[in-house]
């Protein structure tokens, strides 16, 4: 590797570059840092989670067992290409660790860096955690702070959808978010591990799970979504622990 390798090869890390304009030579802030710099910083600022930084499209290995995965991966690739000119976003469903925040997140960050979109991950279970805790006197952070990135971002990513406590306050404070970003044509990327209303019923890897999401959120909430995003249905075993496990631990070696 050369010395250079590590530094940016317009401005060779000194963060300037000489640019000819009009004749004259003029030094400028670097094009290529300032567009790195700004892919960091909207980077940070979407709250990936530790556990779901690396995962990209590359990352996303479909099992053969269930073409839902490879169609998923495609939908979601099609989807980042065409990004800002798509007219929903998308809804990932399906049991648990077949890689739903995977391709969320890995939509996400394509468009981050491909594109510069700003972003922003929310987990649902932590986003109401925080809400709550925003009311408290001791709190570091007010409820208008912590929601401010969920109306801002040009894309959301909203992860585990159905999975707080369904209080009227939470189909509330999920209704207006959606509302403001739907009237404003800002797309959102949704996760839900509870099977759609179309879906009826329980999947057969969640015996026991007695709501769908259209139960657990409200129908009209769940109409707006459907308005919103396209569904895209995933099967499979958990990757977590499941068969696929061991398939993809041997493509790690
Ligand atoms: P879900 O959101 O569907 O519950 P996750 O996206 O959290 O599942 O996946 C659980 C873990 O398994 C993550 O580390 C994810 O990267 C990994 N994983 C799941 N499916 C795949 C796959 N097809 N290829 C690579 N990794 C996968």
């Amino acid at each position: 590797m050369s010395e250079w390798d590590s530094e940016c090869p317009d401005c060779r890390g000194s963060g300037w570059s000489l640019v000819s304009r009009d004749g004259t030579e003029a030094v400028v802030s670097c094009p290529r840092c300032g567009a790195e710099d700004r892919r960091d910083q909207l980077l940070r600022r979407a709250s990936i989670p530790d556990r779901y930084v690396s995962k990209d499209f590359r990352a996303y290995h479909p099992d053969p067992k269930f073409p839902t995965q490879l169609e998923a991966l495609t939908n979601s690739i099609l989807f980042a290409e065409n990004y800002p000119q798509v007219h929903r976003g998308l809804l990932f469903s399906g049991p648990c660790g077949v890689g739903k925040t995977h391709l969320a997140v890995a939509v996400l960050k394509n468009l981050v860096l491909e594109k510069q979109v700003s972003a922003r991950f929310v987990d649902e279970t932590e986003l109401l955690r925080r809400l709550q805790y925003s009311y408290g006197p001791d709190s570091p952070e007010t409820e208008r702070e912590v929601l401010r990135p969920l109306y801002s971002a040009d894309l959301l990513v909203w992860d585990d959808l159905g999975a707080g406590r369904p209080t009227e306050w939470v189909a509330e404070t999920i209704r207006t978010i959606l509302n403001y970003r739907y009237t404003r044509r800002k797309q959102i990327v949704l996760t839900t591990n509870l099977p759609l209303k179309s879906a009826g019923g329980s999947y057969p890897e969640s015996l026991g799970r007695e709501q769908n999401l259209a139960e657990r959120i409200g129908t009209p909430l769940y109409s707006r979504i459907m308005e919103m995003c396209e569904v895209v249905e995933l099967r499979g075993h958990d990757a977590r622990t499941g068969l696929h496990k061991a398939s993809l631990d041997a493509q790690k070696v």
